[in-house]
């Protein structure tokens, strides 16, 4: 059987569209300027910039002059969070965030609670969301900052963001969500959802890595995270990294063109994933709501066996999955986001994320069904626990 390369993992990264890739190239060599340069070649490269902002703006409802280019989604993350909570600082030190955040997000609250600031961390249900009374009943006449994030990148839950975002400006506090991973995937208005600032970034959504964005609402005095020179209307300094936003509009501009598609097509063929191992494989289970979900993504428990194992296996057979973040794929800690949604240990073990994108194909699908079985089957058959259920 010849070796297919199967990648499902669309929510750690994506590959750049050759549109994309075609757009940024000039901005290498030919139209190379600074965009912070008066002569032509440099208002060439400030042009380019601008367009850019204007095609991230469309894609997500805002005006070009309240988004802001990053090195990143984290640092946007970083900027947003710490910004907002240190230029409130007068009025109270109370962030309110979630035990299900990218870890862009958690690890910059636990920055701030050695800073001095208090952070509540709202837990989830079984299906990943978060309870709006809860948020509610956490507030105190301190909390400045609230940060939920639209779309987890683990279990793919979608989280009320509108409804959030009207608690918080009822009281006054600033809102924000970390939209990386709902950027492409769902539609996003930032005005009629009434946010205050919100993360994305290019390289999940077919664009470059290493370039984010965000969004603060125009009237918002976030006071500036990286100091230098004047770019980014004096609020992020530093030489723009020209070709990567370059990319990231043209990649927002794909998105915003092709998104009912992408999302009809990518969830159809994430159903028909899940539909196929449920029927073939027992003892498995689906975390997180499937109703509120992105399009892409399945997170399954295969019980009685090693995640680790299942995807080492699966890797041989040329099909690249995650045991769930990236970032926590290298080390054996559980979950945080499975564990938060009261996933047992072992469970959270045996549990493996799929995500399908733009470039998956049915039979992408049909093979790794195929691999799936054979190696659940083959690890189930050394497992202690598999004597007890018959299956030696
Ligand atoms: C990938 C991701 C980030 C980090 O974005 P980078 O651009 O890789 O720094 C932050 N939040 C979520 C939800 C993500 O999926």
């Amino acid at each position: 059987m010849d070796k297919r390369k199967v990648y499902l993992d669309y929510s750690a990264t994506t590959p750049v569209k050759e549109e994309v890739l075609q757009a940024m190239l000039p901005y290498f060599t030919e139209s190379y300027g600074n965009p912070s340069s008066l002569y032509s070649i440099g208002q060439d490269s400030k042009q380019a910039l601008e367009t850019a902002r204007e095609q991230v703006a469309a894609l997500i409802g805002a005006s070009p002059r309240e988004v802001f280019f990053t090195s990143s989604g984290t640092e946007a993350d970083n900027w947003a969070v710490i910004g907002a909570a240190e230029s409130m600082a007068k009025k109270g030190g109370h962030v309110i965030t979630t035990a299900v955040e990218h870890h862009a997000l958690l690890h910059t609250a636990e920055y701030l609670e050695k800073r001095g600031f208090e952070v509540t961390y709202l837990g989830v249900g079984q299906d990943g969301l978060i309870r709006l009374e809860e948020l509610e009943s956490a507030i105190k006449a301190e909390t400045t900052v609230i940060s939920v994030m639209f779309a987890n990148n683990e279990v793919g839950t979608i989280q009320p963001v509108e409804e959030i975002a009207e608690i918080a400006k009822k009281r006054g506090i600033l809102f924000h969500t970390d939209a990386v991973q709902a950027l492409g995937n769902v539609p996003i208005d930032v005005k009629k959802l009434g946010l205050d600032m919100m993360s994305v970034s290019a390289h999940k959504i077919y664009g470059p890595k290493g370039v984010g964005a965000l969004y603060v609402r125009k009237g918002l005095a976030l006071p500036s995270f990286m100091h230098g020179g004047g770019q980014e209307g004096n609020r992020r300094a530093g030489t723009e990294n020209l070709t990567g936003i370059v990319g990231f509009g043209k990649a927002a501009e794909i998105a915003k063109a092709g998104l009912q598609g992408h999302i009809a097509r990518v969830s159809e063929l994430r159903d028909y994933f899940v539909k196929e191992v449920s029927a073939r494989i027992p003892d498995i289970r689906i975390n997180g709501s499937m109703e509120r979900r992105l399009p892409g993504n399945a997170n399954i428990t295969f019980e009685y066996i090693e995640g680790e194992a299942l995807l080492l296996l699966l890797d041989l057979d040329g099909i690249a999955v995650s045991t769930g973040s990236a970032c926590s794929s290298a080390s054996l800690t559980p979950s945080h986001v499975l564990s938060a949604m009261g996933v047992p240990v072992e469970m959270i073990h045996g549990s493996l994320r799929f995500t399908v994108g733009d470039f998956t194909t049915k039979e992408d699908l049909d093979y790794t069904v195929g691999s799936l079985v054979r190696s659940v089957e083959k690890l189930r058959s050394i497992s202690s626990v598999s004597k007890e259920k018959g299956w030696q």
